[in-house]
């Protein structure tokens, strides 16, 4: 088994995170590796109910969704101890940004849900999907059930 150095946890703030983080956690301990964090606010956003409580729309939407973005990132890391340096939030296309911060940060393993917002129909979900493909280096998706 190959030794990882920087493992990328892929956060949606969905309540499967946890299960996600946990392992990436676990991987990271058994590797003595790093641990880092990146969450993607979409490009166009809508209102979505894992962001947290009603977001105004009298404001910048997306500043407003980066705002309650930071706050939960921060509560994240701080459960699973991973440093400010370490924390990644993006505004963008989720599949790309996640391979982005991997790559930029010599990531060798990203860590994803089977499923998260978008993919309970799918065998996988789009964005892990989009991950696996695009990314140079190992994806783990954590199988995840909708129970
Ligand atoms: P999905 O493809 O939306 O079903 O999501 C599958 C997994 O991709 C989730 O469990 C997360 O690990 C990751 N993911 C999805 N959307 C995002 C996002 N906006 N930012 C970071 N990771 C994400």
């Amino acid at each position: 088994m190959s030794n990882y150095k920087h493992i990328l946890i892929a956060a949606d703030f969905t309540d499967h995170g946890d299960a996600v983080a946990n392992k990436a956690k676990e991987l990271a301990e058994a590797n003595q590796a790093q641990l880092s964090i990146v969450h993607v606010v979409d490009n166009l956003p809508i209102t979505d109910a894992n962001y947290g409580p009603i977001i105004p729309f009298d404001g910048d939407l997306t500043e407003e969704l980066m705002n309650a973005s930071k706050k939960r990132m921060a509560k994240i890391a701080c459960e699973f101890g991973i440093a400010e340096n370490r924390q990644w939030l993006e505004i963008g296309s989720a599949k790309l940004e996640i391979v982005r911060i991997a790559e930029e940060n010599s990531v060798d393993l990203i860590v994803v849900g089977s499923h998260g917002r978008h993919g309970w129909a799918l065998l996988l979900g789009s964005t892990a999907n989009g991950v696996l493909h695009h990314a140079m280096c190992d994806v783990l998706a954590v199988r995840l059930k909708d129970d």
